[in-house]
């Protein structure tokens, strides 16, 4: 449905993408997902970004966070392979390098969640940014450390996805939350029209804008009980297993289906429990479900 430049995602949409696997794929076929997250105080973060892409049906999962956080996670979500980076808490300048060399073998990767703010994580982020030629999925703290780096990231912006929800947007686009808020649509066109990222605006409801063609998609699903943190490392690792899906057409796509996706998984706990107490752990656990009722 289109209305004030905006189209409204339905199931239809979603269902058209996700197609039935084929009987004979195996786990190259899935995509291989990697994840830079994680740091002291939010190991947590970590997997739950590598539940999202699981529950999503990554081929195979990498988990990369900072050295000292890697006793937290190894182990705790069996199916990821995880490795710590560097020797400290933090992802430094000096990571960057074996990160870019890993993204050879990646299909996605995905940075950000939990990661922390410090000044030299931004440089590393800059340098992978600069060098990897994966497509990327950046959320949380990679985009509080890239706020007003326009200049740098628009020429990188066609293989980039940014996820961020309204207060992270205020803070990367400059723009007050006031503005934003009184014309969420207009405000994130005019982003992508100068990022030139794809961009995923979280919020009740959120908005998908391309920017090949600057349309804008509206996911009006999803319910209160989803405001709890974690939700979104949820959905960073979602958008990168989707990205990678044989059915996407463009990282917009794909940022659509898992949006969709993710907010009727909410909608599931929603059912089942009402709007107090589940988990993002459960809300990831649910997609399999959404994707099975899927026409
Ligand atoms: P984050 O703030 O990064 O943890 O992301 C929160 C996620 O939960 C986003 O995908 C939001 O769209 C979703 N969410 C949070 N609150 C609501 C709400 N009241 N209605 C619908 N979705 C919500
Ligand atoms: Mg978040």
């Amino acid at each position: 449905r289109e209305d004030d430049g905006a189209y409204m995602l339905e199931e239809s949409d979603i269902s058209e993408v996700l197609a039935p696997r084929s009987p004979d794929s195996h786990k190259g076929t899935h995509g291989t997902v990697a994840i830079v997250t994680g740091s002291s105080d939010m190991a947590g973060a970590a997997l739950m970004a590598a539940r999202g892409a699981l529950r999503s049906g990554a081929g195979k999962l990498f988990l990369r966070v900072p050295a000292r956080t890697a006793p937290y996670c190894i182990g705790r979500q069996a199916e990821a392979m995880v490795r710590g980076v560097g020797t400290g808490d933090h992802f430094t300048a000096a990571d960057a390098a074996e990160i870019i060399e890993e993204s050879r073998n990646w299909s996605v990767l995905a940075m950000g969640p939990g990661m922390g703010k410090q000044e030299d994580t931004r440089m590393f982020l800059k340098e992978v940014i600069a060098h990897t030629s994966c497509p990327l999925v950046l959320d949380a703290d990679a985009l509080n450390l890239l706020a007003g780096e326009r200049d740098f990231i628009a020429p990188y912006g066609g293989r980039i996805i940014m996820t961020p929800h309204l207060a992270e947007f205020s803070r990367l686009s400059g723009l007050p939350l006031a503005d934003i808020k009184k014309d969420c649509i207009a405000a994130a066109k005019q982003f992508v029209r100068e990022w030139q990222v794809t961009l995923v605006l979280k919020g009740a409801p959120t908005v998908i804008v391309s920017p090949r063609t600057l349309h804008a998609y509206v996911n009006p699903g999803g319910n209160a009980g989803m405001a709890c943190g974690g939700m979104g490392d949820i959905l960073t690792g979602m958008v990168a297993a989707l990205a990678v899906h044989d059915g996407m057409t463009s990282l917009t796509t794909a940022a659509c289906a898992a949006v969709w996706l993710h907010s009727a998984a909410g909608d599931i706990c929603h059912d089942t429990y009402g709007s107090y107490g589940f988990l993002p752990m459960e809300v990831a656990d649910a997609v399999p479900r959404v994707i099975t009722r899927l026409e």
